[in-house]
């Protein structure tokens, strides 16, 4: 009797893994995705050689974006006042959260602003907010959700794309990820999640090729700098200093 193979040797094991038919659904979403954000970045490219990159014309390029994120698909769990998602790190790029502080600073009374920026000032204390582990342990909600009412965000309609871009179809995970204080895969619709996202890295992108010192930055330490230092929003983009630095996500 001819004993029963093992592991095949690792040419074989080459051989096995070639023979796996490309999934052709994935190299579409990939194709859609890489036509959507080359559009993207080129009406943004555009928009900004027009207009020139001030904060008004990154608020209404936010807006625009903004209008053209897919609506969430019926079929995911989210609903109001679940809010295990916010309690996660947000990556933004530097124009969402530039945009997000002028609008606070502009539709918010004297105190509304005043309560927004202790509570983002609060929670940047506790510890390094760049980090998921910060975010797992502490358990911390981001400081716009509604904790005292109805956890509800109260910048819903201003949220960056991270925050558009999160959903799940499985509310149980969520719950388990924030129990265990763990990363864990959250099932959910890759494309959608990917077409949302991506607005964030065209701004990223875009900005970075017209010359500023342009990444992804954590949302809460942005903010933080910004609510320290009122001038930071014009020295990054009159003098494109790198004032987000110590924001970066790496
Ligand atoms: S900005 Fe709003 S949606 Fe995003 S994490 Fe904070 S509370 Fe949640």
């Amino acid at each position: 009797m001819t004993p029963p193979e093992k592991d095949p040797p690792a040419q074989k094991r080459e051989t096995i893994h070639q023979g796996h038919p490309p999934d052709p659904g994935k190299i579409r979403s990939k194709a859609l995705l890489a036509a959507y954000m080359a559009k993207g970045r080129e009406k943004l490219g555009t928009f900004l050689d027009a207009h020139g990159a001030s904060l008004p014309v990154l608020g209404v390029a936010m807006e625009q974006f903004t209008q053209s994120v897919f609506a969430l698909p019926e079929e995911t769990a989210c609903k109001q006042g679940c809010a295990y998602c916010c309690h996660l790190r947000v990556g933004v790029s530097i124009p969402e959260v530039l945009v997000v502080y002028r609008e606070l600073a502009a539709q918010t009374t004297q105190e509304g602003f005043a309560f927004l920026k202790e509570r983002v000032l609060g929670v940047a204390a506790k510890g390094n907010t760049l980090k998921d582990a910060f975010w797992h342990t502490t358990r911390s909600p981001c400081p716009f959700l509604d904790v005292d009412k109805n956890q509800l965000c109260l910048i819903y309609s201003l949220r960056p794309f991270a925050c558009r871009a999160y959903h799940s179809t499985d509310l149980d995970a969520c719950q388990k990820g924030y129990d265990l204080g763990q990363e864990i895969m959250i099932p959910c619709f890759p494309l959608y999640r990917a077409t949302t996202d991506m607005y964030s890295s065209i701004f990223t992108r875009v900005l970075a090729e017209k010359g500023f010192p342009s990444y992804q930055v954590g949302f809460v330490k942005a903010l933080e700098i910004l609510f320290k230092d009122k001038r930071a929003s014009g020295r990054w983009l009159d003098n494109r200093e790198d004032v987000f630095v110590s924001a970066k996500l790496v």
